[in-house]
């Protein structure tokens, strides 16, 4: 490892126990990242690219998703939007005008798959892609297909598996991938960070090229998402971790090799935090704004 790179993990585990680290640091979390960096060279990645996408998985996401985009379209950044079908209905026009603005829409299934409780604090769980039959996914990805057609008037070209963390076995995958190939999709972006730091950033070993989400440098298996560091229950993550995260990942897009940053949030979550929209400020001359532009950037030397 060079020593900008230990200087850059250095920065990131300077509180390794506030950041709960410890369990992790058993499997030495800077040669994982590391790994991950080696894969993303070896990918044909051309340069450093930060793509955001974001989870709209509540009617108050209806509520809040303009003001985010256009704040972040001020500083430079477009994020990609994964909407479960039935909140592009119920939102449609808030949809349709960010769609407008030139932000890409991918297919998140049909189905609602999350609650927000009355005091819109607690975010609970639902519709499990693993606890679901086949026929079921597919009617969830078909109609999620149909729904982004009809609202948003362009045919997605690829998904994100509703809480795709408890779907990733090879079998699951290998499905997915098999459903997807037979809408014309061409990518997914369903994996745990751990897929990318065994398979690379953009893996075709289930059919279409897979975009793991990126995990935090110094947790390299954790995903970087604004609930598990703002509304997880009982979560030992909190703001400034996700800070210092994001802060690690911006050093190390700064070292001008390539490395894909691939993280998401959900608007509701992030509306009202100013410290967010900051840190993706500083990662916005990387910014790729849709998964289109994100694979236009990988040459055929993909991983397979
Ligand atoms: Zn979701």
């Amino acid at each position: 490892m060079s020593s900008r790179l230990t200087e850059i993990f250095k920065a990131g585990l300077n509180n390794p126990v506030n950041f709960g680290l410890h369990a992790l640091s058993k499997v030495a979390p800077a040669k994982l990242t590391q790994r991950y960096l080696s894969l993303c060279e070896q990918s044909g990645l051309k340069r450093p690219a930060f793509l955001l996408s974001f989870d709209c998985d509540t009617k108050k996401d209806i509520r809040v998703v303009r003001d985010v985009h256009n704040r972040l379209a001020d500083i430079g950044v477009t994020p990609v939007y994964a909407v479960p079908g039935q909140l592009l209905e119920a939102g449609a026009e808030v949809y349709r005008d960010i769609a407008d603005q030139g932000a890409e829409f991918i297919n998140h299934g049909y189905f609602e798959h999350s609650h927000l409780s009355a005091d819109e604090m607690i975010y609970e769980s639902s519709y499990f892609y693993d606890e679901l039959t086949p026929e079921k996914i597919r009617e969830d990805i078909l109609l999620g297909d149909k729904a982004v057609k009809d609202i948003i008037g362009t045919a997605p070209k690829g998904f994100r598996t509703p809480h795709f963390g408890t779907f990733q076995s090879k079998t699951d995958l290998a499905f997915l991938h098999d459903v997807l190939t037979e809408l014309g999709y061409n990518f997914s972006t369903s994996t745990a960070p751990s897929a990318g730091i065994k398979w690379g950033p953009a893996s075709k070993r289930f059919g279409l090229t897979e975009f793991p989400v990126t995990g935090c440098p110094s947790a390299p298996f954790r995903i970087l998402d604004s609930w598990s560091f703002r509304y997880a229950p009982g979560r030992k993550l909190n703001e400034n971790d996700y800070l210092e995260q994001t802060a690690v990942m911006k050093s190390l897009l700064d070292r001008g090799a390539p490395y894909l940053v691939n993280i998401y949030a959900d608007p509701s979550q992030i509306y009202d935090w100013d410290d967010f929209f900051t840190a993706m400020g500083t990662m916005a001359r990387y910014n790729v704004a849709s998964y289109g532009e994100l694979l236009e950037l990988f040459s055929n030397r993909q991983r397979t």
